[in-house]
Parts: C-alpha cells; sequence; structure tokens
C-alpha cells in the first residue's frame, strides 16, 4: 500500500501564536485563496520537493512530545490551506490521537465538506477559521473567492459542536469600521456555544517582500489600523462577552 504524501512548505518546532501552548506548526503547501494580505504567498503552489510521508512526520514530531505536554501544546496544521490535501491531515491527527496529542487545525474553511474533511475535524481538537469577510463580494475582493464554502463550514462546525477559535484579520477599509464589527459580533453571538475565543490579528506588511521575491504585484495599499482602532475593537468583542487573544 502506498502511504499518503503531504506536501509540506516548511515546519516551525517551537510555535507559540497557532494555537495553546508550545506547537509543532506545520505549514502545508497550496491554497484556494489569493488574499491580498497574504504574508505567506511561498505557500500557494505545490513543490513536489516538500513531499514527506505521514510516518516521518509523525516521528519527528514525537520528539517534541515532552514539551506539548509541559505546555499544553500540540500540533497545528497551518499552511497554505491544510485541508487541499485531507488525507494527509486525516492520517496524520488520526496517529495523533492515538497518543494523545492536542490537534489544531488552522483553515480558511473553503473546503468540499468530503468525507475525508470531516474526518479530520473528527480527530481534531481545536479548528481556527479565519473569517475573511462576512460580506461575499468583499470576501471575494480580498481573497479571489466568495464566502458561501466559508460559511457553510462554520456551520457545519457548529452541528458537530466543534470548539472554533475565529480569526478576524483587521484590514482598514475591509473590516475595521464600526459597523461590520457589530454585524461580526451579531453574527458569531449565532454560533457563541462553539467559539472558544476570538483571535484579531491587525493587518501588517511583513509579507511583502516574499510577493516581490515572487515577481507577484503586491496590490493592499492601505496601512495597518492603528492602536486606538484595534482596541475598541478589541473592547466590542469583550463588552460582548467574547474572550480575546
Ligand atoms: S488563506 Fe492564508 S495562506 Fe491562503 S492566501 Fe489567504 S492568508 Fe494566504
Amino acid at each position: 500500500m502506498t502511504e499518503t504524501l503531504g506536501y509540506i512548505h516548511s515546519v516551525l518546532t517551537g510555535g507559540t501564536l497557532d494555537g495553546p501552548g508550545v506547537r509543532y506548526v506545520i505549514f502545508m503547501q497550496m491554497c484556494p485563496f489569493r488574499c491580498l494580505y497574504c504574508h505567506n504567498p511561498d505557500t500557494w503552489f505545490k513543490n513536489p520537493l516538500g513531499a514527506r510521508t505521514v510516518e516521518s512526520v509523525y516521528q519527528d514530531i514525537l520528539k517534541y512530545n515532552d514539551f506539548f505536554n509541559f505546555t499544553g501544546g500540540g500540533v497545528t496544521l497551518s499552511g497554505g490551506e491544510p485541508l487541499v490535501q485531507p488525507k494527509f491531515a486525516l492520517d496524520l491527527f488520526k496517529k495523533l490521537k492515538d497518543v494523545n496529542i492536542h490537534t489544531c487545525l488552522d483553515t480558511c474553511g473553503y473546503v468540499e465538506l468530503s468525507d475525508d474533511v470531516k474526518g479530520v475535524l473528527e480527530y481534531c481538537d481545536l479548528v481556527m477559521l479565519d473569517i475573511k469577510h462576512l460580506d461575499s463580494d468583499m470576501h471575494l475582493k480580498l481573497t479571489g473567492k466568495d464566502n458561501k464554502r466559508v460559511l457553510e463550514f462554520l456551520d457545519y462546525l457548529y452541528s458537530i459542536n466543534k470548539k472554533t477559535r475565529v480569526r478576524q484579520v483587521l484590514v482598514p477599509t475591509f473590516t475595521t469600521d464600526e459597523d461590520y464589527i457589530n454585524e461580526l459580533i451579531l453574527f458569531l453571538d449565532n454560533y457563541s456555544g462553539i467559539i472558544e475565543k476570538i483571535e484579531l490579528l491587525p493587518y501588517h506588511k511583513m509579507g511583502v517582500e516574499k510577493w516581490e521575491k515572487l515577481g507577484i504585484k503586491y496590490k493592499l495599499s492601505v496601512p495597518g489600523p492603528d492602536k486606538s482602532v484595534v482596541e475598541k475593537i478589541k473592547n466590542a468583542f469583550i463588552n460582548s462577552g467574547y474572550d480575546i487573544i
């Protein structure tokens, strides 16, 4: 039997930003979106040189088990979009749950709800879901795709009672005005039973250099949000009863 290969962009062994505790973060190749602010455009494309078997990744992860136990950490599949390769994600998460390692999926949610994807979610302890924009046209402008599948994905997470952390990138002119934030809070209230935390990510231009290196034109020409705006948005969520990180 041939083992499933995963096309991996890179691995971070001491991650502290992608889920609880210290984490082994696997950045998978390929993504269905082309977000205007993407800071990992080098993950968009398939590179056969990054092919790894589930077993080889699993054996490497086991070396860090003490760190996971000590810090409440585990493994995060990120990207790119990890659900572009659901079979690899499923096989890896299954093995990790067999040895009780915490699993986290960082996803844009733009996927077909196939049996493999549903399987990944079954073996996933925490989903970190990016909401790019609630308005489908704005979503299209920001990512190149509408948001129908993402909202269906969130509905599915709710139907299976999956613990979810919602991530919102704060991009001036797209996602920082008061009306949008109020609309987002009202929308998320429908899912509050599964929402563990809200993560607000102020837009920054740290990825621009990568775009230039890849010869892709960086088209987003807004500055990052003011600190006062970010604080105001944070408070709006806190006042509505959400935990913020
Ligand atoms: S979903 Fe993530 S990896 Fe994909 S384009 Fe958007 S920011 Fe980049």
